[in-house]
């Protein structure tokens, strides 16, 4: 049983209605932001519900991660009653409400395109895919366009109950995840819907429905018509939620991370040895780990580690055509992103970090004369030489040269004089003469 939307005798879908006492979700656990703005609305007599993850966070006893309100008032409505409302989004218009320094998002509900004959603000694509979807609606309209059903519950703040129209509550309980509707027609409309569910199952250590999975094989192929700019921030979503490990495990479990990254994909299946695995596995648990910590982490970082092992092989291969370490990085870092870029656009900000970490760990390698000191300097040390670190870890950089940085940064200057000295052996010396030949004609490609 797919789905389980409720319907009555008149084929109109009704709702389980979950009062106050009987459910453990309580106001005290709102934003205040998000509280405001549900108040606000329901004074002026709108229908205003806490919506989607932050429901399901709630009942689960879960921190929510942010507080998202669906109401029946209309974008412009909304805008006209809270002066910090800012109305954002084509594809889905909805008005965002800034309130000390938080953003509560307000969505009106929606109905499916089919349900209006005026089809001027839907919009699909030849395969099926949600282009535009601004069709307003009512709360059962709206309930049967969300994706799981552990996602659409309505908390309703005019008496605090939780409306339930597709068993999202007996899935919560069951720790399942469950697409509403046809699964192969919800994923076909929009194929970001797959990696939600690897999301959702790997966040909420929930299985996907058997209905709800299968489909998923059967249309992993949609993911390559998804705009390179939304899979960036499906992207972070996947891998900075704090459960960047399992995510990717079952992203590939599934096949669904050959669509993200695609020449990483390509050299995890095919590669004999598993430094790349091994690599890509130690900085998702760092990821996890820092998270957890409440440290910063850098998306640059991510996919400076997802995109090594292709920057490494293809530098390599320049190198054996004549190119010293630094500038085979160098043409090989720009041309793994330009591929890369296709599918997931990375900005700038941080694909340029992605690039400077890679082109230091040849430079990382030239421990003589003054080079060492430069690098020490460089503003992308300190993630080059973690970088590093997570090589030597992997087996794939000699643990000696990691070893040697770490000692590098502890002692006195005198003591670094010695340690340049006694670098055992040095490639780059060797190079020297042909490396400066080789330059011009690699600048050109750069
Ligand atoms: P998170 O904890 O990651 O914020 P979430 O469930 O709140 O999880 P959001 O991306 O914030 O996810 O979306 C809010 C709600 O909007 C979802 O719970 C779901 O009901 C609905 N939704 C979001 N994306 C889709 C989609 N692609 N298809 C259908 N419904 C969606
Ligand atoms: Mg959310």
């Amino acid at each position: 049983m797919n789905n389980v939307t409720k319907s009555d005798d008149s084929g109109q879908i009704s709702a389980v209605i979950i009062p106050r006492q009987d459910h453990p979700v309580s106001t005290s656990r709102f934003s205040e932001a998000a509280l405001n703005v549900l108040n606000r609305l329901n004074n002026e007599g709108y229908k205003a519900c806490l919506v989607g993850g932050a429901v399901r966070d709630l009942v689960l006893g879960r921190e929510p991660k942010d507080f998202d309100v669906g109401t029946d008032a209309h974008p412009e409505q909304v805008r006209g009653l809270f002066r910090n409302a800012r109305l954002i989004g084509r594809r889905f218009r909805l008005a965002h409400v800034r309130f000390r320094g938080e953003i509560i998002e307000v969505a009106t509900f929606r109905a499916h395109h089919d349900a209006r004959d005026d089809k001027q603000d839907a919009a699909l694509s030849d395969e099926g895919r949600i282009l535009r979807d601004n069709v307003y609606g009512t709360i059962e309209e709206d309930v049967i366009r969300r994706d799981f059903t552990v996602n659409a519950l309505y908390y309703d703040i005019k008496d605090h109950s939780i409306i339930d129209f597709v068993g999202g509550m007996q899935d919560l309980e069951l720790g399942v995840l469950r697409l509403i509707g046809d699964p192969d027609q919800r994923y076909r409309e929009d194929p970001v819907r797959m990696l939600r569910a690897i999301r959702f199952s790997a966040k909420l250590g929930f299985t996907i429905e058997q209905a709800s999975e299968e489909a998923i094989t059967a249309n992993a192929s949609l993911l390559s018509n998804v705009p390179a700019a939304r899979y960036f921030d499906e992207v972070l979503k996947l891998f900075l939620g704090h459960c960047a490990l399992t995510t990717f495990e079952k992203l590939r479990h599934y096949g669904l991370f050959a669509y993200l990254f695609p020449a990483t994909d390509t050299v995890l299946e095919t590669e004999e040895h598993n430094f790349p695995l091994m690599l890509v596995s130690q900085a998702l648990r760092n990821t996890d780990q820092r998270l957890a910590e409440g440290k910063h982490v850098t998306p640059a970082f991510l996919f400076a580690a997802f995109l090594w092992e292709p920057v490494r092989l293809r530098a390599a291969e320049l190198v054996v055509n004549g190119a010293s370490p630094i500038e085979a990085l160098q043409i090989a870092g720009n041309q793994i992103t330009g591929d890369q870029v296709k599918t997931i656009a990375i900005p700038k900000r941080f694909s340029y970090p992605m690039r400077e970490i890679w082109n230091l760990q040849a430079r990382l390698d030239r421990r003589f004369g003054k080079m060492p000191y430069k690098v020490l300097d460089h503003p992308r040390f300190r993630a080059a030489y973690d970088f590093l670190l997570l090589r030597c870890g992997a087996g794939e950089a000699d643990q000696e040269l990691g070893d040697w940085w770490t000692r590098f940064q502890e002692v006195s200057d005198n003591e670094r004089q010695e340690m340049i000295k006694l670098v055992p052996s040095n490639p780059a010396r060797g190079n020297k003469k042909r490396r400066r030949k080789k330059k011009k004609s690699s600048e050109k490609d750069a």
